[in-house]
């Protein structure tokens, strides 16, 4: 029991492609370590970002659907995601997001965390930057951790220690922190009583769903077998060309899904030139004039580092 590793990766909605890839892999540095379709959409992108090898655990990626209105951030969601950046760089941090235009806030004590600065995307999604011991400059290096919002915690958090192998690491006045796995990211959730809070609703600026990483096939096969016994309703296994994934609903509301490591992002192009070209699934290359008529043309800023 309780495989879990982390975060593997988070996904959310996004408006316009090229603001999305500008905000990411310019303003954030971000790489774009896969451009491809959403699998049960073909006709919309599905962008990835993440740090320069597509680590699980850095991974953030969007489904552009300009067309879904604004979302509404609340109670049974992902409703923070942020990003482990070094110790002593929230203040140059700052300065660039306000110069790119972004209303941000801080380096401020939040949570659990000393330093933070927290913004959104030109979305309108929630973000923080959080100071970290992680090594190198001033990039960001992958998640810090993810704010779950339940509006009945306890078995929102039974489910994430009995079953999928976190542990509770630090407590405060409605606000659980929770870690899984040893990588130098995406080890921390927490998760924050919304009782009384009202219900999120998807749409563009919100996260779809939250991915915790599994080390293989196998791990994720008796994970899955462990949440099928508790009387979740769990999909079966779906190849997902990066990672092999399924998914469930926890009963707080929010979306989960379990991935594995393998095969990674370099399973279709060389590490060198992930993001660079537009990738599909075996099943749908024989529709590629026809997929790539249909979505508009995003241009990848690049990242150079803050
Ligand atoms: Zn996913």
């Amino acid at each position: 029991m309780g495989s879990v590793r982390g975060i593997h990766h988070v996904t959310a909605i996004a408006g316009d492609p090229q603001r999305n890839a500008d905000f990411y892999a310019g303003v954030l540095g971000l790489r774009l370590v896969k451009k491809t379709v959403n699998f049960d959409d073909p006709t919309t992108y599905h962008l990835y970002y993440g740090d320069a090898g597509g680590s699980p655990g850095t991974i953030m990626t969007f489904f552009p659907w300009g067309d879904l209105p604004r979302g509404k951030v609340g109670a049974a969601q992902v409703t923070a995601t942020a990003f482990a950046v070094p110790e002593g760089s929230a203040a140059r941090w700052l300065e660039r997001l306000r110069e790119a235009g972004v209303t941000a806030r801080g380096p401020q004590e939040e949570g659990f965390d000393r330093r933070v600065v927290l913004f959104e995307d030109p979305d309108g999604l929630r973000l923080k930057l959080v100071e970290s011991p992680v090594p190198e400059e001033s990039g960001v290096r992958g998640f810090h951790h993810a704010v779950l919002c339940v509006r009945r915690p306890e078995r929102t958090l039974r489910l994430l220690t009995e079953t999928l192998g976190f542990s509770l690491v630090a407590e405060a006045e409605g606000r659980w922190r929770l870690a899984a796995g040893d990588g130098p990211v995406g080890r921390l959730v927490d998760v924050v009583d919304g009782a009384g809070v009202p219900l999120g609703r998807m749409g563009v600026g919100t996260v779809h769903h939250i991915a915790f990483r599994v080390p293989d096939e196998e791990a994720q096969r008796s994970l899955r077998e462990e949440v099928a016994a508790l009387g979740y309703n769990v999909t079966p296994v779906i190849d997902r060309k990066y990672f092999r994934s399924v998914y469930f609903r926890e009963p707080g509301g929010v979306l989960f899904e379990i991935a594995t490591d393998p095969p990674g992002f370099a399973v279709d192009e060389p590490r060198e030139e992930l993001g660079s070209r537009l990738q599909l699934p075996p099943w749908l290359e024989g529709r590629r004039e026809e997929i790539e008529r249909s979505l508009p043309p995003v241009l990848v800023p690049s990242g150079e580092p803050a």
